[in-house]
């Protein structure tokens, strides 16, 4: 990027609206240097073809599950539930190589930026070899999805996740487990060593698996390695009402009241937090920890609902993820969660805050924006100076938004849209491709290696 490169917007959104007439600056680190509102494009400015959104993070992924979306959709028993999708995902995480993951992620992450996404969170513990004995380098696997987020252009925040039960009285893993093994010196050695690399866009964190996987002293000693340092540290809590009655009886508390003992604060991401109390949310709340929610995901394993009303009036930073990769979207994220809430309650507009943010789609389009930073480890996120010049250009006669008010424009997104929706998106001031034949094409060739024709 050159320095001073201009771009000239008709419309972005800024400040929780639409402006008009939007100069954004792109200094040469790829950030953004200034952005001003009600200028005329300067002669040397790119004036890009519609109205410009900031792109959101996907905060949850796991990236090898591409492999497996769309094919646990039979039942052939007489119930089917969180717990049998499992064991049929094990089936999937016990084959996959180093390759063959660099392949399905490059084609994810590719899918992810059309998605609107700039940069994802891998939730990693996928780690050793099928026999569960490390790689000659332990963090080959590490490497493969680093390598595929260069490939795709995409940020990445890597969190090695520490995974050492298979459950709260289950304390060895089971052998389908065996590729995940980890404990907190590992996962602490693995973040610095990513880190250390200084590959650019790339950056780790860590990650906790559950509560049921990391029991205390795991946790403490990762917390003892961390100290102050600023990573973010995400972890799946509350999805499953199994997982609640199992907490309880262990510990004698729910999950998030379990959790929240740890003296939890912002770089904490509590991953799902699907059934909560609006005690615990408060407690949550008063932490300054984020939640990531994945309606998607959630919706088709079957997890439950969030409490949408209770984390957004305790405002708790909010982000969502694609979890399981059945949704690679965040208009189709963020229509779900308010859906879903429609669905339950029978009533409509449930996200909106009426005299504050009458929109729905607004109010969930903005906390996610102001969740992004915290949840991959950021500095700033969105159409603001520091921020990476990360950006969608909205395309409104493919999406079915030709002639929708502007004023409207973000509610017909969430909830009328039909994709492509973005015309181009930028990462570090410059275009991505949303699709790519070669990627597509090894990607094929590994889901025939794991699934025959
Ligand atoms: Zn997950």
């Amino acid at each position: 990027m050159s320095e001073g490169a201009l771009f000239h917007a008709p419309w972005a959104w800024l400040d929780g609206r639409w402006q008009a007439d939007v100069l954004l600056q792109v200094g040469p680190d790829g950030h953004w240097r200034d952005v001003r509102v009600g200028l005329p494009a300067p002669e040397a400015a790119t004036r890009l073809s519609g109205p410009v959104l900031p792109s959101l993070v996907d905060a949850h992924s796991h990236a090898f599950q591409r492999a497996f979306a769309g094919l646990a959709e039979q039942r052939a028993r007489d119930s089917d539930d969180f717990w049998s999708w499992r064991e049929r995902m094990y089936g999937v995480a016990l084959r996959i190589t180093p390759d063959q993951l660099r392949a399905i992620a490059a084609q994810l992450y590719t899918e992810l930026l059309a998605g609107g996404y700039t940069q994802v969170c891998e939730f990693h513990y996928l780690h050793h070899r099928e026999d569960g004995q490390p790689y000659d380098d332990e963090l080959a696997m590490s490497w493969a999805l680093a390598e595929a987020a260069r490939e795709a252009g995409i940020g990445l925040t890597l969190l090695p996740v520490l995974y050492a039960h298979a459950g709260f009285n289950e304390p060895a893993l089971r052998d389908t487990q065996r590729r995940f093994r980890t404990d907190a010196d590992w996962v602490w050695r693995a973040c610095q060593r990513i880190n250390a690399a200084g590959l650019p866009l790339i950056s780790a964190g860590v990650a906790l698996h559950s509560l049921r996987a990391a029991y205390d002293d795991d946790i403490h000693q990762l917390q003892r390695h961390l100290g102050t340092s600023a990573v973010p540290i995400h972890i799946h809590v509350a999805e499953q009402q199994q997982e609640v009655k199992d907490c309880l009886a262990a510990t004698g508390e729910r999950p998030l009241a379990a959790l929240a003992k740890h003296g939890l604060d912002a770089r904490w991401q509590l991953v799902h937090a699907t059934h909560s109390t609006r005690t615990e949310i408060d407690r949550i709340a008063s932490s300054g920890a984020g939640v990531v929610i994945c309606p998607g995901t959630e919706a088709n394993l079957g997890d439950g609902l969030a409490d949408l009303e209770g984390w957004l009036a305790a405002g708790v930073p909010m982000t969502v993820g694609s979890d399981s990769q059945v949704t690679r979207g965040w208009v189709e994220e963020l229509r779900w969660m308010e859906y879903g809430q429609r669905l339950g309650l029978q009533r409509r507009n449930v996200a909106a805050a009426p005299g504050r943010q009458p929109s729905t789609a607004a109010r969930l389009y903005e906390a996610c924006v102001k969740g992004s930073a915290r949840a991959a480890g950021l500095e700033a996120w969105g159409l603001v100076p520091g921020a990476r010049a990360d950006f969608l250009v909205l395309d409104l006669e493919a999406c079915g938004l030709a002639g929708v008010p502007t004023s409207a424009l973000l509610d017909g997104l969430i909830f009328a849209s039909q994709g492509p929706t973005w015309h181009q998106v930028f990462v570090a001031g410059q275009p991505r491709a949303l699709r790519d034949a070669a990627r597509l094409q090894r990607y094929a060739e590994v889901m025939r290696d794991c699934w025959g024709a």
